[in-house]
């Protein structure tokens, strides 16, 4: 690190602690990357929580003449939110306040917010915010609004520069901002007197030179996001009014958002989606004209190419695979507000194209099932490129945008452009109606030939785009250090300079984000290109997106899944080369290994389907040693008198702590967690009491239905929370359960003595897993009279793992599924609770259970409170043990977001249920419980 960043950390420790100022070598590699080609590592990282750190840090980067970079979630595109000085992330938990006003019609919102959490607190009122980039559910209010990004229905009119009402900004000398504030704007005229005069002398010269304001007007009739908001300039005669504007799109570049307010736009309930084949692109692109002048909300565009791509997957038309070689196709969405509305539309639509050429009829759908098929056409795209290109190459996302009277003749010379530049499995797509373009290619930048190849590409592409059609360099995803080179080619030499003059306006000494938006380097899209080694296949996939962060537990604690893949290959990367990789392996081992719940969770959010929880796996089974794979045997031999042991010592501790209370027995057992150095679990009141012992079980013959009933070890061995009024066991529970709805309960032979193997699976213990896992199996077939009944496993968790790995055809569920089909029909409601937190287990949402969970809850609780951005809870298994860290880090948000009144939680499986309990403060059980409290017998 340098002096000056030294001194600069020097200085911020005196108010952010250790934590949160990371300069390790590894942590630093993993935060050198966002979703671009481009790597460069920061000096420092810095995570905020407050307007006032912000404010100190830009004071001090004043100080220290030291570059500051912002980042939200990091899934820009062109190198915008890497830096090789400081990085300012903001912290996960901080920075998600929001306020809704006026019924929905507007909300402010914090920058650290995701971009569809903030939609979901609007779908109550039928409203959303403007933005929907398709990155949606990843990138954060901060970033969206910074890129200026955009997606398929928000056009230019619904972007964040048009639906913009206020914003709380923190400039580069620290001072803040509200524009919705009238004494923050008065206090701010007066303190930055020459800064708004200089804003309103530019934007009174623009607007007084009716070329360039003509220019300028007609370059944002379509999407464009290079340079700067130059429409500020022309739009407004207030220079707050300007300023606030010339923020959204200045990519970190001008000044922080700590706050934004939106006016939101209508959600209709009711759309319907047509695919159209045409017999080629120009025909397409001629019919997305019509198109401009109908109710259309979305019309996307897919070259033969890229229905190339995605024909042979699970659920695709058969039509695709008969197109002919030019074909292209159009996905056009519309919605109403109303049914008679939708309807008009269709048929207006369906009007307008009879004078196109098109391969069939024109038909719409508004069934679920069949309108989400369509769209999973489109939005498997990008991913089938991503998911099969060679390892070791790069993954490079380009978004021009042409007058839309331009789309065809444009498209046609990027496909020929293709073929020139040997790009043969490029594909195209886009938001048609914007003229707006997506192309994937995917070079391979550690050959000098290849990155030649790229920037002779991009030239040629640039002056393709401007010279001859005028168009969008970058419509959404922003200039970054991608197009930097280029944007005074698009823009010409006096909207450049005025760019220029905006940039020494707001931060003269050149320290926020320095060379993105303006550089002058005419390589500089060709430099810090980002190493792509082959590291192992089942990780060199990733494209480095992020969109896997949001729910992984360890997010705020150590690294990311993203991360966890940046590191693997710079350590794949340094043994290639014969380098020293020892101290990342060293570090890795707590930060990448140690803290992943391996629960793979990562996997249902990932684009080219990563399990970055099973490489994980992977590698803890590489390096487990023979002891552990010897004790592991020991235990699996020894499950019966494992429970019984653990049973045993969960009962005397509970049994002390009710004669002693339990702030004795936690205080001991802290004390003793410290002395051994973490390796002793620390017991608290809501560790679990040992559970009564359950003996073999038959009752065939006396109903109907007859099922086996297998409670996982876990189950077996810890009963309810010490400090838990309800004192059953769920297997009491359960018998309760099947009791009422009239089953037969068959409990299998030597029940003591099985487990599914997950315990020793998670640890890489895989031999010893498989072993466990093939005698309960064979225990179960036995049981089940060779698959004929069914089988309910209490543990969810523990279910999956046998649901994925049983070779015979066994007819397991966990309580969710079991409940809703064998249990519910024979019960009767008898009592509804006023309200209720849900936890919804990793391995549940990979079941595709969510739906049916919520459903279950919803039908005995008044209101279900689904905590936000709940991914895992970072128990993983008995992990909460051994590494509480990642439980308290994964649920540190949970108790903030249960109402006073709430008592009771409810997920399927036990350890989890520990940790929520232990972090929210209410006794979180099995659902069965739920289930148990509100129904009885039917008859
Ligand atoms: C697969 C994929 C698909 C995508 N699809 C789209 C799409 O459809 N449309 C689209 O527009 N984009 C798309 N993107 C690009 C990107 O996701 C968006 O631009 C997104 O809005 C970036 O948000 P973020 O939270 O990741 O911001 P980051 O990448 O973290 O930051 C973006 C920029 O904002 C700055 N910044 C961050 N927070 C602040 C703040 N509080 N104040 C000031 N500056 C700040 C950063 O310095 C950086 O320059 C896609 C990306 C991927 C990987
Ligand atoms: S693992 Fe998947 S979701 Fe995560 S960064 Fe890689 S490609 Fe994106
Ligand atoms: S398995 Fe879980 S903890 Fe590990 S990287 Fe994936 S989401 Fe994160």
């Amino acid at each position: 690190m340098s002096e000056r960043h030294l001194k600069l950390k020097a200085e911020l420790a005196a108010f952010i602690p250790a934590e949160r100022l990371i300069d390790d070598k590894l942590r630093t590699i993993a935060y050198g990357t966002d979703a671009s080609f481009y790597r460069m590592i920061p000096k420092l990282v810095v995570r905020v929580v407050s307007e006032d750190e912000v404010s100190q840090l830009l004071q001090l980067a004043h100080q220290y003449q030291t570059p500051v970079t912002f980042r939200a979630a990091g899934t820009s595109l062109s190198g915008q939110a890497v830096t090789d000085s400081v990085l300012a992330v903001m912290e996960g938990n901080a920075w998600r306040d929001y306020r809704i006003h006026n019924g929905g019609e507007r909300i402010s919102l914090q920058p650290g917010i995701v971009g569809s959490q903030a939609n979901l607190y609007l779908a109550p009122l039928g409203r959303k915010i403007g933005p929907d980039p398709a990155s949606i559910n990843t990138a954060k209010i901060g970033g969206i609004a910074a890129n200026n990004a955009s997606g398929m229905c928000c056009g230019v009119a619904d972007n964040s520069y048009q639906t913009l009402e206020s914003m709380r900004i923190i400039l580069a000398d620290g001072s803040v901002l509200d524009t919705g504030n009238e004494q923050s704007k008065r206090k701010f005229a007066e303190s930055h007197k020459p800064l708004l005069d200089s804003i309103q002398k530019m934007a009174e010269s623009v607007q007084s030179n009716p070329e360039l304001a003509a220019r300028i007007r007609h370059k944002y009739k379509i999407k464009n996001t290079t340079g700067y908001s130059l429409n500020a300039l022309v739009d407004f005669s207030d220079p707050i009014d300007t300023l606030q504007h010339l923020l959204i799109g200045s990519e970190g570049t001008l000044g922080f958002i700590s706050q934004i307010t939106y006016r939101t736009v209508a959600e209709h309930p009711y759309k319907a989606s047509s695919l159209v084949f045409f017999p080629d692109v120009a025909t397409a692109c001629e019919a997305v004209v019509i198109l401009k002048g109908q109710p259309v909300d979305a019309v996307e565009i897919m070259d033969r190419a890229a229905l190339r791509s995605v024909e042979d997957k699970p659920g695709m038309p058969a039509e695709l695979a008969g197109l002919s070689e030019t074909a292209a196709a159009l996905l056009i969405e519309t919605r109403a507000a109303d049914k008679d509305h939708l309807i008009q539309h269709i048929d207006s639509i369906q009007m307008s194209l009879d004078s196109a050429i098109t391969i069939g009829e024109v038909s719409f759908t508004n069934v679920p099932e069949k309108f989400e098929a369509l769209w999973k056409i489109r939005k498997g795209l990008f991913p089938s490129v991503g998911a099969v290109r060679a390892s070791g190459t790069a993954v490079v996302i380009e978004d021009i945008a042409f007058p839309l009277e331009s789309l065809a003749a444009g498209t046609v010379e990027l496909q020929q452009m293709f073929v020139r530049h040997g790009y043969d499995n490029s594909i195209i797509f886009g938001h048609a109606l914007e003229g707006n373009l997506h192309f994937v290619i995917t070079p391979d930048f550690s050959d000098a030939i290849e990155v030649k190849r790229y920037h002779d590409f991009m030239d040629e592409l640039c002056h393709m785009v401007v010279d001859k059609y005028d168009g969008s360099l970058k419509a959404e995803h922003s200039t970054g250090r991608n197009m930097a080179p280029y944007v005074e080619m698009e823009w010409g030499h006096d909207a450049y300079s005025l760019m220029q003059q905006i940039k020494q306006i707001f931060d003269p000494q050149n320290l926020l984000n320095p060379g993105v938006i303006l550089n002058n380097d005419p390589e500089v899209h060709v430099k810090n290109l980002k190493p792509m080694p082959a590291t192992d296949p089942a990780i060199d996939s990733c494209i480095e997106c992020g969109f896997c962060e949001p729910i992984c537990p360890s997010r705020n604690l150590s690294l990311t899944p993203r991360q966890r893949i940046v590191i693997l290959r710079e350590i794949s990367r340094l043994q290639a080369g014969g380098e020293d990789a020892s101290h990342l392996l060293s570090e890795f081992k707590w930060q990448g290994e140690e803290t992943c719940a391996a629960d793979g969770l990562c996997a249902t959010r990932c684009p080219v389907g990563i399990d970055t929880g099973a490489k994980i796996k992977s590698l803890r089974a590489d390096n487990a040693g023979k002891t552990s794979q010897r004790v592991a045997f020991f235990a699996d031999k020894h499950m019966g008198a494992i429970t019984g042991i653990t049973r045993g010592m969960l009962a005397t501790v509970n049994g002390i702590s009710r004669v002693t209370g339990p702030g004795f027995i936690e205080a001991i057992s802290g004390g003793m967690t410290k002395l051994s150095s973490g390796r002793l679990p620390k017991w608290d009141r809501w560790m679990p009491r040992g559970a009564s012992a359950l003996k073999p079980h038959q009752s065939i013959g006396k109903n109907k239905l007859s099922v086996v009933y297998f409670p996982s070890c876990v189950s077996r061995s810890m009963g309810t929370a010490s400090d838990d009024p309800e004192q059953r066991d769920l297997q009491q529970v359960i018998f309760s359960l099947l009791e009422k709805a009239g089953i037969d309960v068959v409990i299998p032979e030597g029940l003591n003595d099985l487990c599914c193997g997950l315990p020793f699976a998670s640890k890489g213990l895989v031999d010893a897993a498989e072993q466990a896992l093939q005698r309960t199996e064979a225990a179960l077939w036995e049981a089940s009279c060779q698959g004929s009944l069914p089988v309910l496993c209490d543990t969810s968790p523990c279910t999956e793992r046998m649901v994925q790995n049983f070779s015979q055809e066994i007819k397991l569920q966990e309580p969710v599924e079991f409940i809703l089909e064998h249990v519910l029909p024979h019960l009767k409601q008898v009592h509804t609770l006023d309200s209720m937190v849900l936890h919804i287990t990793c391995s549940s949402r990979k079941m595709g259970l969510a739906d049916k969970f919520l459903q279950l809850a919803q039908s005995c609780a008044k209101e279900v409170i689904l905590p936000e951005e709940e991914g895992c809870c970072g128990f993983a298994g008995d992990r909460g043990f051994t590494h509480p860290e990642l439980n308290g880090a994964a649920l540190a948000n949970l108790k903030k977001q249960i109402p006073a009144g709430c008592k009771n939680g409810y997920s399927n499986s036990r350890t989890c249920e520990i940790g929520l309990s232990r972090h929210s403060g209410i006794p979180f059980r099995s659902i069965a419980y739920l289930i148990d409290q509100c129904y009885e017998a039917a008859e």
